[in-house]
């Protein structure tokens, strides 16, 4: 039988580590899955490593990684493809919304030889109005971008070995992990599941932090905004011609000082497209300045291994 790795970011998560382990084990075990558990803690505030060492313990098939600050959920993600040494993985949010049964039902997919098994959101669960508008018109603009349909994404998605060492060797350290794992092609098919309400704990996202995870995953997708610039400059370029004909032609004819309001709002608004475009290009510049300083996506304090469970679990 062939090793999974399972994957949980988690960032403030005390409550929940400890049933999440032993649910998702449990499964695992009763379907004779052999499995590792891989506990990403993201610079928590509370008691979250302490009880995934404390599992760790308890359980020889539990690994504990633990960031030296707060790197986020896709850098965290990352850290557990890169400790993990399964034949597959999968990631799964710690706070049980993504069902671990359909774990099950995507390793059996894994074994009939898909490479990429995607957990596609049935419903968006339990959600405020504003944050579902703004998930909602997130997910056109950058299914748009990248031409494939990511409306019921989400990170919950198995992949094989081959995916993973992919993933693992791109060098690019903004990533969009959802969009990243349909870019790099491969035999998949998808599972959907039904988003659960959350155990304990609340979301970690704002809707402000939501607005600047869309910013920067367009971004890093895409370049049209950059040419959207290009394309607003002739615009306007063939609007001052239209403009500037008709100025020449009321000075000629002695009404020329009516123009001047027309001269203020083509100002203002030249300025203010010259200014957005500016911002534009120094948000691109300021990726790739970010990307050049080549600074690790993350940083590990501690390593805490549970004994291994090579046998465990895999007894069918
Ligand atoms: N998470 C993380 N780092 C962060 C924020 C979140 O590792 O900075 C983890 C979190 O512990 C959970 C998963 O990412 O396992 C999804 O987070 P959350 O449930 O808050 O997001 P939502 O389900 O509301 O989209
Ligand atoms: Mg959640």
């Amino acid at each position: 039988m062939k090793k999974l790795s399972v994957i949980i970011p988690a960032y403030n998560e005390e409550k929940m580590i400890h049933k999440t382990a032993s649910t998702i084990s449990e499964i695992l075990s009763k379907s004779g899955i052999p499995y590792e558990l891989l506990f990403i803690n993201d610079g928590s505030k509370d008691t979250t490593w302490p009880a995934i060492m404390k599992e760790c313990q308890e359980n020889p098939c539990v690994t504990g990684i633990c960031f030296s600050r707060n790197f986020g959920k896709e850098a965290a993600m990352f850290a557990g493809l890169e400790q993990s040494k399964g034949d597959c993985a999968v990631i799964i949010d710690c706070d049980l919304q993504h069902p671990p049964e359909k774990i099950v039902e995507m390793y059996r997919l894994w074994e009939e030889g898909y490479e990429i098994i995607e957990g596609v959101k049935e419903d968006r669960g339990e959600e405020g109005r504003f944050h579902r508008f703004c998930a909602n018109t997130f997910y056109k603009i950058i299914s748009r971008l990248t031409k494939i349909d990511m409306s019921n994404a989400s990170d919950f998605k198995l992949m094989d070995r081959k995916v993973v060492d992919i993933l693992k060797s791109m060098p690019e350290r903004n990533t969009f992990f959802r969009a990243l794992s349909s870019w790099v092609g491969f035999k998949s098919t998808t599972v959907s599941f039904k988003v659960r309400d959350r155990q304990e704990g609340e979301s970690k996202w704002s809707s402000w932090s939501l607005i600047k995870y869309a910013v920067s995953n367009i971004t890093t997708f895409s370049v049209a905004p950059m040419q959207l610039v290009t394309i607003m400059g002739v615009l306007f370029f063939i609007l001052s011609l239209v403009l500037g004909v008709q100025s020449v032609v009321y000075k000629i004819i002695g009404r020329a000082l009516e123009g001047f309001t027309t001269v203020i709002i083509i100002e203002l608004l030249v300025g203010s497209i010259c200014m957005t475009s500016m911002g534009i290009i120094g948000y691109y510049i300021s990726k790739i300045y970010d990307e050049i300083k080549g600074r690790p996506r993350y940083i590990i304090s501690n390593i805490v291994n549970g004994e291994g469970c090579d046998d465990e679990g895999a007894e069918e």
